[in-house]
This record gives C-alpha cells, structure tokens and sequence, in this order.
C-alpha cells in the first residue's frame, strides 16, 4: 500500500517510515507529491490530524496518514498544545524548532514546575471522505530541561528529558526514542488498527 503522510516534517517522516516498516507499507510526504499545507485551524490534536489526512488524501488520491503533535506544559494549563509548530511567533521570533526552543526555554525561566507531555494523534483515511478513519493517541510525559541537552531527533527533542531514562529524546538512539516516545505509542495502536481494519 502506498500512503501519503500529510506533513513535511523531515523528523516525523524518518520516524513513521522506520516504525511502520514491519507493515510493508510505502509513505511519502506529500511535499514530494507536490502537494502544500492543509490549515489547522481546529482547537484539538484529532480534528487538526483529520483535516490534514483528509487534505492530503484529497490531492494526491491516497490514502492518508496525518500526525498532529504538540507539547503540553502542565505549568502553563496545557499550552502550547495544537498551536506547539507556532509558538516562537508568539514573542517574535521567526517559526522555527530552534526557535520554539529557544523561546521555551525563556519562557521556563522562573517556572519550577518543568511537567509537560508531548502528544502525537495519527489519523489515517482511505478517502478525503472516508467515514470511519483510524485514530491513534499516544503521550509521553516528561520534564523540559534548562538547556539544550543531544542532537538527535527533531523539535524540543533536545529539552523534553526523560526521568526514568534519565536522558532526553535527543540523547536517546532512534529506537529509543521511538520506544518511548508519544509517537511511537499511537504508532503501534496505528499498526493493530490497520491490520484489524485495513489490511
Ligand atoms: P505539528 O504536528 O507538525 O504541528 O508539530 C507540532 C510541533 O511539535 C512542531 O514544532 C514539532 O517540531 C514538534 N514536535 C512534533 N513531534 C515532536 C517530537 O517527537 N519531538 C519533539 N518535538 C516534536
């Protein structure tokens, strides 16, 4: 099977195709299908995740997996949850993941609280209107770091620490990473989902 992932974010993508090889199933970014970003213009992770595979799904006529991440820091009431890929704009910087970063880490300053939870929701759609799409949640729990702390991975991999690791998702081999992470559980529900119902 051939699946459009609706997203061009390198790191995701490096991610979802090592995790989903025991599948068989071929993933491409719709980038390289010449397809642009759908808007997430929705207040929760599984309503942004559906409009993007549906989005994708629509432009490329594939079946469609979308991720909607983001991070939920327990200190600030769960923000900056579905609005996590814009939260440097917020204090000016320009959107990037060294930047979210980089005003996270300004932000937590005085904060001792260091609780957050990165989330991962898959979604999957056969068709823009498939009316029984595939849901996956996964969550890690962790802390946010004062500094940056390895240089694997992507986005706040470098603060996101892992106490009974005792490391961060940036210092952690792929595997590990993917063992653990919030992505890595909605995967593996993701891969029972599609072999109960897909394949
Ligand atoms: P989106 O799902 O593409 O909107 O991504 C949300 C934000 O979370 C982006 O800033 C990503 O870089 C970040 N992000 C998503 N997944 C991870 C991860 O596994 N580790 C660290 N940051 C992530």
């Amino acid at each position: 099977m051939h699946l459009v992932l609706a997203s061009n974010n390198r790191g995701k993508l490096a991610e979802l195709q090592a995790m989903l090889a025991p599948l068989g199933v071929q993933l491409s970014a719709q980038g390289d299908l010449g397809v642009g970003e759908a808007d997430e213009p929705f207040h929760t992770f599984v309503e942004n995740a559906l409009a993007k595979a549906r989005f994708a799904s629509a432009h490329t006529g594939l079946p469609a997996l979308a991720d909607d991440a983001g991070l939920c820091v327990r200190a600030f009431g769960g923000e900056p949850g579905v609005q996590t890929a814009y939260y440097a704009t917020r204090f000016g910087y320009p959107k990037s993941d060294d930047n979210n970063v980089r005003a996270l880490l300004e932000q937590m300053q005085d904060v001792q609280d260091r609780r957050a939870t990165m989330v991962s929701t898959l979604v999957a759609v056969r068709s823009p209107q498939d009316p029984e799409p595939l849901i996956a949640m996964g969550r890690c729990r962790g802390e946010i770091t004062r500094e940056r702390r390895g240089s694997g991975g992507f986005g706040f991999d470098p603060v996101m620490y892992l106490p009974e690791l005792g490391k961060t998702f940036a210092e952690l081999p792929t595997e590990v990473k993917n063992a653990h992470s919030h992505r890595g559980k909605a995967v593996q529900q993701m891969i029972a989902l599609m072999r109960a119902h897909w394949l």
